[in-house]
C-alpha cells in the first residue's frame, strides 16, 4: 500500500516511515453515479432558467410565474426532469459499484457482479484507448469530464486499463477493465495498482500520443 499523504510505500496497517501516519490497509473506490446525477441535476436546473429567462427576459420571477401559468407546464416541466431522471437511473445503476484494493489483492463490486484478482495472478497490466461511448455505460461517461476537479470541464482522456490475470478453470483469461469515467479517483488507484505491478503497457501503437498525454495528467494530479 502507500501512503495517502505523502504517497510513500509502506504495507498496510504499518507506520508510514515518512511521516509517521497509520498506512491503511485497505482503500476503497466508489463509482461516478453521484457525479453523474450532479452533473444532470445541474443541467436540469440550467434548462429551467433558460425557459424562465424565454418567458421573462431579465425578470425571471415573472418568467417563472408565466410558465407556471402556462397550459404547456406539465411539458415544460417533463423537460427540466429529463436530464435528473436519466441521473437517477445512473446512479442506482452505479450505487453498489466499489473497488478494494489491499496488499493483497484488488476487488471489484458492481452491477455486473464480483471480481476479484489476487496480484500474484497478475501477468498484464494494459493501457489503451477507448472512446467514452464504447464503455460498458456508454456515452454518459463522457460527463465525468464535466464539473470535476473544480473546474467546468476537464481534459480527461478516454483511456482503458486492463488487468490480466491467469486463466479461469474453462481456461480463459480473467481480464478486469477499468473503463475511463467509471472510478471516482482513478489517479490513486493507479497509484496503487503500480506500486504492486509496475506501469501499464500500451497496447495500439496508434494512441502513443494520446496515451502519453494521459500520463501526464495523471501526475499532474
Ligand atoms: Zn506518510
Amino acid at each position: 500500500m502507500k501512503c495517502p499523504d505523502c504517497h510513500c510505500a509502506a504495507p498496510g496497517g504499518s507506520v508510514c516511515p515518512k511521516c509517521g501516519q497509520r498506512v491503511p490497509e485497505r482503500e476503497t473506490f466508489g463509482g461516478q453515479g453521484t457525479h453523474y446525477l450532479y452533473v444532470l441535476m445541474v443541467i436540469s436546473g440550467l434548462l429551467f432558467l433558460l425557459f424562465c429567462v424565454i418567458a421573462g427576459g431579465t425578470d425571471i420571477a415573472t418568467g417563472f410565474w408565466t410558465l407556471l401559468h402556462s397550459n404547456w407546464f406539465w411539458l415544460y416541466m417533463v423537460i427540466f426532469a429529463a436530464p435528473t431522471v436519466v441521473g437517477l437511473y445512473y446512479w442506482i445503476l452505479l450505487r453498489e459499484e466499489e473497488i478494494t484494493i489491499t496488499d493483497e489483492f484488488i476487488a471489484r463490486h458492481s452491477h455486473w457482479g464480483d471480481e476479484c484478482l489476487l496480484w500474484a495472478d497478475i501477468v498484464a497490466f494494459r493501457r489503451r484507448i477507448l472512446p467514452f461511448k464504447e464503455t460498458r455505460l456508454g456515452r454518459i461517461t463522457g460527463l465525468s469530464r464535466f464539473l470535476t476537479r473544480r473546474k467546468l470541464f476537464a481534459k480527461l482522456p478516454p483511456i482503458a486499463y486492463e488487468l490480466v490475470g491467469t486463466p479461469d478453470a474453462s481456461g480463459m483469461p480473467r481480464i478486469m477493465s477499468l473503463e475511463p469515467g467509471t472510478v471516482d479517483d482513478l489517479p490513486w488507484l493507479l497509484e496503487l495498482i503500480e506500486e504492486r505491478i509496475g506501469p501499464p503497457q500500451d497496447v495500439s501503437l496508434m494512441s502513443d500520443d494520446a496515451t502519453t498525454s494521459s500520463r501526464d495528467d495523471t501526475e499532474g494530479d
